[in-house]
């Protein structure tokens, strides 16, 4: 069995307890609006056009047969929409500027990468994450991946957004360590215009989480004029006050490292905003988190 992974990034410090391996599994279920990982949409490999790399040496040209590269003004040019993704153009650009994300890996492969840092691992009590897009989406590669990991031992997180259904998410209890759940929104009507999801599933499976006694905690992405009012965060307070087994929530501000991507994948932004999170609010917020955080 395969399974297709945007990148493995090492030595995080971000994505669990100690130094971890972080494997970005590539597709999602949701599309929101403000996400920095547009790369991770698609379950395939694609194509993403490094404008900056490119020294014009008309390659890629030759071998695209559908015209989404093209000469204007002496430069190449790449239009999206008509790209099939065959990826020829990568295979002959050296530059990398015609750059190919995803990759298919087996477990074997995937391990022979993640093994280099199981010193790491055992030194910090880290681990491998695995995050995305949404991992769960591909359950069963993940679901194996994650019982060879475990039979050498290797602590396991998981990213999710918590979509998925109950029963996909159950299969992976006795496997998982620890869990990282994005809650983005209360307001239901308001989850669904942001992310093209209603936030029912999200909310259930956190409950039905929390009631195992299985080791998690929640985060939300804090976004300019989405979720940065007080009512919001009132509801997501409350709710994570209802909770008895998360160990920690945190607001994590929206920032914009994620605009070039679009670019780069011939996509619309759909939320190209510059707005910054208010500074004063976010520290009330996180005042009022301190009680919540066990
Ligand atoms: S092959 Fe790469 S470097 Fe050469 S023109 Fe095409 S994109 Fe640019
Ligand atoms: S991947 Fe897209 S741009 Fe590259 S050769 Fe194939 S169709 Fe053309």
């Amino acid at each position: 069995m395969k399974g297709v992974i945007t990148k493995i990034q090492r030595l995080s410090i971000h994505d669990g307890p100690g130094i971890r391996s972080v494997v970005f599994m590539k597709g999602c279920n949701m599309r929101c609006a403000w996400c920095h990982n547009p790369e991770t949409f698609l379950r395939k490999p694609e194509i993403e056009r490094l404008e900056n790399k490119c020294i014009q040496c008309l390659e890629c040209i030759k071998v695209c047969e559908t015209k989404a590269l093209f000469v204007n003004n002496g430069k190449v040019h790449f239009n999206a929409s008509k790209c099939t993704q065959c990826m020829e153009c990568s295979e002959v650009c050296y530059s990398g500027s015609m750059h190919k994300i995803g990759e298919y890996h087996t477990i074997e492969s995937l391990f022979k990468q993640i093994e280099l840092d199981i010193p790491f691992f055992v030194k910090s009590k880290g681990g491998v994450t695995f995050s995305g897009g949404e991992p769960l989406i591909q359950h069963q590669f993940l679901y194996e991946c994650i019982q060879y990991l475990r039979s050498k031992s290797i602590h396991i997180c998981i990213e999710s957004n918590f979509s998925m259904k109950w029963e996909t998410i159950e299969k992976f209890l006795p496997l998982v360590d620890h869990w990282l759940i994005d809650l983005k929104l209360m307001t239901s009507v308001e989850h669904k215009k942001w992310t093209l999801i209603d936030n029912d599933k999200v909310l259930q499976n956190i409950k039905k989480l929390d009631s195992t006694g299985n080791s998690y905690e929640l985060r939300t992405p804090l976004i300019p004029s989405v979720n940065d009012n007080d009512n919001e965060i009132q509801k997501l307070i409350q709710f994570v006050s209802s909770l008895d087994h998360c160990t920690n929530y945190q607001l994590n501000p929206y920032h914009t490292l994620g605009n070039q991507k679009y670019k780069n994948l011939g996509l619309e932004n759909p939320f190209e905003i510059e707005n910054e999170i208010n500074r004063a609010d976010l520290e009330t917020w996180n005042k009022q988190l301190q009680q919540y955080r066990k």
